[in-house]
């Protein structure tokens, strides 16, 4: 099996340039990094060996000796992301050019998360004809407080899944392991593939059911002392406010939550809604009722951007989860909004952006936490 290891800077950009351009030979990487064949060629080595990249041909030249063209090896190593909702577990398998080579959905069944997690990576394994070794690892993206090292899926208020480890699962299956918080994976997919890919440091804010945030400095996803950092949606914003689902009150979820909106939604329409799908729907801006619950929400929204921004500084604030796939909807008046908190201490412009990678991005995240003790993508 693939373990992880340190790469050294010329093998972190040998793999990086081989996923940007493709095929190369060891000249043209030794022209773009700018070092010697000698320097390229004992990095490329190391690479060839654990069998990360691969001789795929030669290079067609007119004159002289054809060189060797190298690539990524695509087809022998790849990542599981795992993503476990309240109803569906959503898995992918990605390979080292991060491509996804499946992408599936399966129900809880009652066997419990461990067996059904067993059986995702038998239906991978048999579905593209690969052997456990083929494996570097799976990755979970869990809705609530994770603790990474010791593989823990601890607590999350909407899931029904606590407590458990997966210590064991991992020395049955013989491959590694990671967990992650949702938000904090997702934020790391936007920030490897997605919105933020050109950005150092950007905030993810994650709005479901519940509101988390996943925090990216210098490309590194920060979890905190306890694990904890992103914990956005119970920040009081008015003292003695909305009952929060975690006993407290005035937290942001319990404004913010797609829940919360819903219900001050039914409140004033005449015609109930379900869900954000049917909210924005049946949406009328020209109904005044409805515009002030939808402008108090992007109230509340543009405080928490505005927090975000005075507390990090980052280069941009991406709106995700579910309320990513009303960018259309929300954006303009969202700005607008943003305008009235506006504080003169940022340099540059509060960019807020949205989620591309919409309800994928946790999945994606987690497959790609699983790839960077090898590939070191950051
Ligand atoms: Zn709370």
């Amino acid at each position: 099996m693939l373990k992880s290891k340190k790469r050294n800077n010329h093998e972190r950009i040998i793999l990086g340039m081989l996923r940007e351009n493709g095929s190369m030979t060891k000249y043209d990487l030794a022209d773009k990094m700018n070092i010697s064949i000698p320097t390229v060629t004992t990095n490329v080595n190391r690479l060839l060996e654990e069998g990360v990249i691969e001789e795929i041909g030669v290079a067609d030249v007119e004159y002289g000796r054809k060189p060797i063209l190298i690539d990524i090896n695509y087809n022998r190593y790849f990542s599981i992301g795992i993503d476990i909702q309240e109803h569906s577990i959503y898995y992918c398998l990605m390979n080292l050019k991060l491509e996804m080579v499946t992408e599936e959905r399966m129900e809880h069944t009652k066997k419990g998360l461990c067996e059904d997690l067993k059986n995702i990576v038998k239906i991978l394994l048999d579905k593209n004809n690969l052997k456990r070794e083929n494996i570097i690892s799976i990755s979970i993206s869990y809705p609530g407080f994770v603790e990474e090292e010791k593989l823990l899926l601890k607590k999350g208020p909407n899931i029904n899944i606590s407590n458990l480890s997966l210590e064991n699962l991992r020395k049955e299956l013989g491959i590694e392991i990671y967990v992650g918080n949702e938000a904090r994976l997702a934020a790391f997919a936007e920030s490897i593939i997605g919105v933020s890919k050109e950005y150092l440091n950007s905030i993810y804010i994650s709005i479901k059911e519940g509101i988390g945030a996943g925090i990216i400095l210098d490309k590194k996803y920060y979890i905190g002392t306890s694990e904890a950092a992103g914990e956005i949606g119970h920040m009081v914003v008015t003292k003695d406010g909305k009952l929060c689902n975690c006993g407290n009150r005035g937290c942001v979820e319990a404004y913010l939550s797609i829940k919360s909106l819903i219900e001050s939604f039914n409140a004033v329409s005449t015609q109930k809604v379900n869900n954000l799908d049917e909210l924005f729907e049946i949406y009328d801006e020209s109904i005044l009722e409805q515009r002030l619950v939808i402008k108090e929400y992007l109230e509340y929204l543009a405080v928490l951007i505005n927090n975000a921004f005075l507390i990090f500084d980052p280069d941009c604030v991406i709106i995700g989860g579910k309320m990513s796939e009303y960018q259309e909807k929300i954006e303009g008046f969202l700005k607008e909004i943003m305008t009235e908190y506006a504080c003169g201490m940022l340099k540059t412009d509060r960019k807020i952006e949205f989620s591309v990678l919409g309800y994928k991005a946790s999945k994606f995240g987690a497959a790609l936490r699983g790839l960077e003790d090898i590939t070191q993508l950051t």
